[in-house]
């Protein structure tokens, strides 16, 4: 008699079946086992699941099914026996193609993690199962997986690298970590930039290496490229004990034949640390006793397509699940964290977190003194004040080392025609072209469509056309102008260099500038956010930060937090080593049209607490996340009226339900960038205070939405996006 075998494959999204498929096999499969299983003409890879859940009653397939995609859905044939759960018998199935030998079972926890995330973020759990595998388990035929795995795993290789002398730890490091030694968790590890968070990780990280001969640990970063120097600390703590191969990188620039040996190590148990970004939260680790998520309050743990997971937020998911301790560490957590780890008062529960916290720099090293100027008292277009340029020079003649921070790159924004006002719009999007003056392009930020900047206005014909505005790229040469009489201790002229999206986009440049200004190489660094994350730049004193002003008043509720914790980072950049600072005490500068504005007292104290406390105080009264729950749901069409159409018959659609679960579901409006590449994109908020009444509304929604895509054939893609970040 042959068995029934589920599996999860990755069907085309839109056909509405994301649950388990039916294959028969004469051999019993225990679930996690990875198969090859036929479905219509293709072979897909696919994952042995748990007994198929009872099939959900007709039409309401919400809690698995799902859409968006642009794949054909030609490879499916409706009536493919394999698409019946639990397919009556008489009904002939088609059989597994072929098991994957060699591998241990993906685990229950493993599964259910997958699971989980998916009816969270509204996807179907084999589109989240498969995307987390490596794509060579995938693309490598039998021949070549029975190849790869006759490769003998190699003897524990020795370290060759550097080791490093292990500080003893600080009174305020010894406290969290006999905390967290005690405690259950989840953490919220506060300390300041430069408090020792990492030697915190490292710490708490051998202390169960050492403690459970098989603990894996995963750490996880926001973006690995940026700080090439944690991945070092890890190797120079760990591989002179455990060889060199006891820690592993997941990120997504790995080639495919990387990411399919570090996933390997992984499951085997071989790799002791896995270090990776968003999509290490999916790893299998069969022995996971300690997931460490670093600068938590960043926003790439967010994915931004697909399944729209927070890494952050499923790490927890998987500590509670694992039983393994979650650390989150933040020198400016998330409000959603902060909120969650707040102690007990007379009246109320502490949150479910607890809250450790370092206040202090390590050494003498002091934070630096915030200094704002005040723009409406200089004259007219001043970029650079005097004031700020006279320290700069002061700063570089001593040998010191400056930051200036700019979220813009390119040179200018826009170009503008002074007689007729035309202005670089993109014919593709309802934004503008930045002006990028090295290669004289107007390049589209949103669509990518790239042009050579015209020699005369396209509408009058006018010579004089110009930039409005600025980007990185035009400071670094009006700086170069401005500081042209400064020299360099040694007598050379000054150094000035730019990191930003465009100046790194060659593979392993943003190591190399990197290293430049490690070595000293460069006195005055103008970059993007890109320069503010992680670095631990010894040289640097003063950091300034220019036209911050947008984000006070941005539409977007998370603006000023995000600003702020930018700006911390940024000022934890400055004054890194104890003995410069004792010479030359670090500044911060802040240039901006309001600077009595409460955030920019809060950064002069350091003081995130009180932001934190000023924040959430409005958030609650606005009942605004994280007093609220949040889903978005987006749609993408032709036109505007058939995008908002959708959303609009939607929200009629689950308007009675939404009701009686005290769901607010808001009109339709228009993207903040409408227009992308020639589609209309708007989009519809869904708000409710209880997560568990959006979760039950969402899942039963998905069924409407399903329904009512024949009646609006406009509309190109839609999904749900649960705990957006950006609204
Ligand atoms: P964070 O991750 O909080 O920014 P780090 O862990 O990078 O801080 O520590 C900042 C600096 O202080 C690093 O150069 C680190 O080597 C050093 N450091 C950390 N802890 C100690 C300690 N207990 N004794 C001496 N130096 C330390
Ligand atoms: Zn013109
Ligand atoms: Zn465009």
């Amino acid at each position: 008699m042959p068995h029934q075998i589920s599996v999860m494959v990755h069907t085309p999204a839109h056909s509405g079946i994301g649950g388990a498929l039916t294959y028969e096999s004469d051999a019993a499969h225990t679930p996690g086992t990875l198969v090859r299983v036929p479905l219509g003409s293709r072979e897909l890879l696919g994952v042995v699941w748990d007994e198929a859940e009872p099939p959900l009653p007709s039409g309401d397939h919400a809690s698995i099914a799902n859409t968006n995609t642009n794949e054909q859905p030609s490879l499916l044939m409706p009536d493919d026996p394999s698409l019946q759960n639990h397919a009556p018998v008489a009904m002939q199935l088609r059989a597994i193609a072929s098991v994957l030998e060699g591998l241990t079972p993906l685990s229950a926890h493993w599964r259910q993690l997958v699971q989980f995330a998916a009816h969270y973020y509204q996807r179907s759990a084999g589109e989240v199962a498969l995307a987390a595998l490596p794509s060579q388990l995938r693309d490598l035929s039998t021949e070549q997986w029975a190849r790869r795995l006759k490769r003998k795993p190699k003897a524990v290789v020795a370290y060759k690298g550097a080791t490093q002398t292990i500080p003893t730890p600080t009174d305020e490091q010894a406290q969290v970590l006999a905390d967290f030694a005690t405690n259950k968790g989840p953490f919220l590890l506060f300390g300041n930039t430069g408090s020792g968070k990492t030697e915190v990780y490292l710490r708490a990280a051998q202390a169960e290496l050492e403690r459970d001969p098989q603990a894996q640990i995963l750490v996880m970063v926001p973006e690995i490229n940026l700080t090439p120097q944690l991945e070092e600390r890890f190797r120079a703590r760990f591989c002179p004990q455990w060889g060199a191969d006891c820690l592993v990188s997941m990120h997504s620039s790995l080639t495919p034949a990387q990411r399919l040996k570090h996933w390997l190590a992984a499951h085997s148990g071989e790799a002791r640390i896995v270090l990776g970004t968003r999509m290490a939260v999916f790893a299998s680790m069969p022995h996971l006793q300690l997931i460490v998520v670093d600068e938590e309050h960043d926003p790439s743990y967010k994915q931004q397509e697909g399944a729209r997971y927070s890494a952050r937020d499923l790490a927890i998911y998987r500590g509670q699940l694992e039983g393994a301790k979650v650390i989150l560490g933040s020198a400016t957590p998330s409000l959603e964290s902060w909120h969650h780890s707040r102690p007990a008062t007379d009246t109320e529960p502490a949150g479910r977190y607890m809250r450790l916290a370092m206040p202090s720099r390590v050494g003498q090293g002091a934070l630096p003194l915030v200094r704002r100027v005040d723009m409406n008292r200089q004259p007219y277009k001043t970029v650079f004040s005097n004031h700020l340029l006279d320290a700069m020079r002061e700063r570089v003649t001593r040998g010191e080392q400056i930051l200036v921070l700019l979220n813009r790159r390119g040179y200018a924004p826009v170009l503008n025609c002074n007689d007729c006002g035309w202005k670089s719009e993109c014919p593709h999007c309802s934004a503008y072209r930045v002006f990028h003056k090295l290669d004289r392009t107007l390049r589209c930020h949103h669509c990518g469509f790239t042009q050579p900047v015209p020699r005369a206005c396209p509408t009058c014909g006018n010579l004089d056309i110009s930039p409005l505005g600025r980007g990185t790229e035009q400071l670094e040469e009006h700086l170069a102008e401005l500081l042209a009489d400064v020299r360099r201790p040694d007598g050379e002229p000054i150094r000035i260099a730019r990191i930003d999206a465009d100046s790194t986009r060659l593979k392993g440049e943003l190591e190399r500038q990197l290293a430049e200004v490690h070595a000293g190489a460069v006195d005055v660094l103008v970059g993007t956010q890109m320069i503010a994350k992680g670095h631990d730049f010894r040289r640097v004193t003063l950091v300034a930060a220019l036209n911050t002003d947008g984000a006070l008043f941005s539409s977007d509720f998370r603006a000023p937090e995000r600003l702020f914790s930018l700006l911390m980072q940024a000022a934890g950049r400055a004054g890194r080593d104890a003995n410069m600072s004792l010479v030359s005490p670090c500044e911060m500068w802040v240039q901006s049209h309001h600077p009595l504005h409460p955030l920019f007292e809060a950064l002069k104290q350091h003081d995130y607490p009180a932001f934190a406390e000023q924040q959430l105080k409005e958030r609650e009264q606005a009942t605004l996340p994280p007093f609220s729950f949040q889903a978005l749901v987006r749609a993408e069409a032709r036109s505007q009226e058939a995008a908002q159409g959708f959303l609009n018959a939607a929200r009629d659609a689950g308007a009675a339900l939404a009701d009686e679960l005290l769901v607010d579901l808001y009109p339709a409006v228009p993207m903040t960038i409408q227009r992308v590449a020639n589609i209309e994109r708007a989009q519809m908020l869904i708000e409710c205070t209880s997560r568990k009444a959006l979760q039950h509304f969402l899942a039963h929604w998905q069924a409407d939405l399903h329904a009512m895509r024949s009646a609006h054939r406009q509309v190109i893609r839609w999904a749900v996006d649960v705990d957006p970040l950006a609204i």
